[in-house]
């Protein structure tokens, strides 16, 4: 790595403190294509962005729910990710048919289709960039999960079109405003996100689709809120308030500024260390399964799950893998205490059920409780009642 940078963790952190001194000139784009900001530019949110990272590193994180207010730069953050993230096998099928299943399981295990072009040698699969797909609001659950091609119907063809969620197989899927969203749609995606894949019947014809993404929910809490067993099956959960710092909030206008003028050159900025994070990504993710986690982290994590009270087994599950992704990020195998009280507060927070309900007023109590079990303090509760 150049420039003595030692990690993933360590690169995100330089990227954030580089200064924009003036805003470049203006370039006349004309109908240029759309970049995305470049995830490194983004001023603070150091939160927001290692739960991303961690979670295009570990797919058994269960993905990452952001809440906040409008104008925090969630949307931005969800939208330069998939800079991050290395090209991909993407199947030419609409049912996600690879090479790999007909190795595993015959020639049977792809679709007749497929079994074709894989006899007559061709290839299954492309190679391409991890694309984000967005959940439009007003998304129906066949648009989701896919339904009667009516096309093929009118050739007296029965067939099932692919739906959003077979097609961000191998992509981020980005779902916002998903309090607005109907349950039996949030159910479906979370499904297909937990399984890795989802089957649809239509009458005597059904499918099984891969639906392996990394899924990313966001929140604004003032529109509503999101049933409590909706919140637990999202992995890490950020809260994100707008900048509290002068100078950040100074540097972040910067930034923006520079960017709405010239894009191509504030992108070209952060090209080399994006580059760099996006090798450091690919290797990270392939290094994971080497990665253990420390007994003493194991029981550290353990304590404090029971220490708030936890019931959902999810808690442990989105922890664990976390401190993983958090240990490898920072290239290491083994993921020590450290690790696990990096990701404590974004893996247990809000898992409660009176937290939940209660979602404003218990918040900030709950994060202060959090601290505070971090720092070694016992819970209040646990403290000898006052005479
Ligand atoms: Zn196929």
């Amino acid at each position: 790595m150049s420039e003595g940078i030692q990690s993933l963790t360590d690169l995100l952190d330089r990227a954030s403190a580089k200064r924009f001194l003036e805003a470049p000139p203006p370039e006349d784009l004309g109908l240029a294509e759309h970049l995305p900001f470049p995830f490194l530019a983004m001023v603070g949110q150091e939160e927001m962005k290692l739960a991303l990272i961690l979670s295009l590193l570990n797919p058994n994180i269960g993905g990452v729910l952001l809440i906040g207010p409008r104008g925090t730069g969630k949307t931005t953050a969800v939208r330069s990710l998939s800079d991050m993230v290395p090209d991909v096998q993407h199947s030419r099928c609409p049912y996600g048919c690879l090479p790999e299943d007909v190795e595993a399981g015959g020639i049977d295990a792809v679709c007749p289709d497929c079994a074709e072009r894989y006899a007559q040698g061709e290839p299954l699969t492309y190679t391409d960039r991890v694309r984000l797909i967005e959940l439009p609001l007003n998304a129906e659950l066949e648009d989701v999960v896919g339904g009667l091609d009516e096309r093929a119907a009118v050739h007296q063809r029965l067939r099932l079109k692919r739906g959003l969620l077979a097609q961000a197989d191998q992509n981020i899927l980005y779902v916002d405003e998903v309090n607005l969203l109907d349950d039996e749609i949030v159910d479906a995606i979370l499904d297909a996100a937990a399984q890795g894949t989802y089957s649809v019947h239509r009458g005597a014809i059904a499918a099984t689709y891969r639906a392996r993404f990394v899924l990313v929910g966001s929140m604004n809490p003032e529109e509503g809120r999101l049933r409590p067993q909706i919140l637990d099956r999202f992995g890490l959960r950020v809260v994100i308030h707008g900048l509290e710092v002068k100078e950040e909030r100074l540097e972040a206008y910067r930034r923006a500024v520079a960017f709405r003028n010239n894009p191509r050159k504030v992108v070209q900025d952060y090209s080399e260390q994006t580059e760099l994070a996006r090798r450091e990504v690919t290797e990270s993710r392939a290094q994971l399964t080497q990665v253990s986690l420390a007994d003493e982290a194991e029981q550290f994590g353990l304590q404090l799950i029971r220490d708030m009270a936890i019931d959902s087994l999810r808690a442990e599950i989105t922890m664990f893998e976390a401190a993983r992704a958090h240990a490898v990020a920072d290239g290491r195998q083994v993921a020590t205490v450290d690790d696990v009280r990096v990701v404590a507060p974004m893996s247990l927070r809000l898992r409660r059920s009176p937290f939940m309900v209660d979602f404003f007023e218990r918040m900030s109590e709950e994060e202060e409780e959090l601290e505070s079990l971090l720092r070694g303090e016992r819970p209040s509760a646990e403290r000898d009642p006052p005479d």
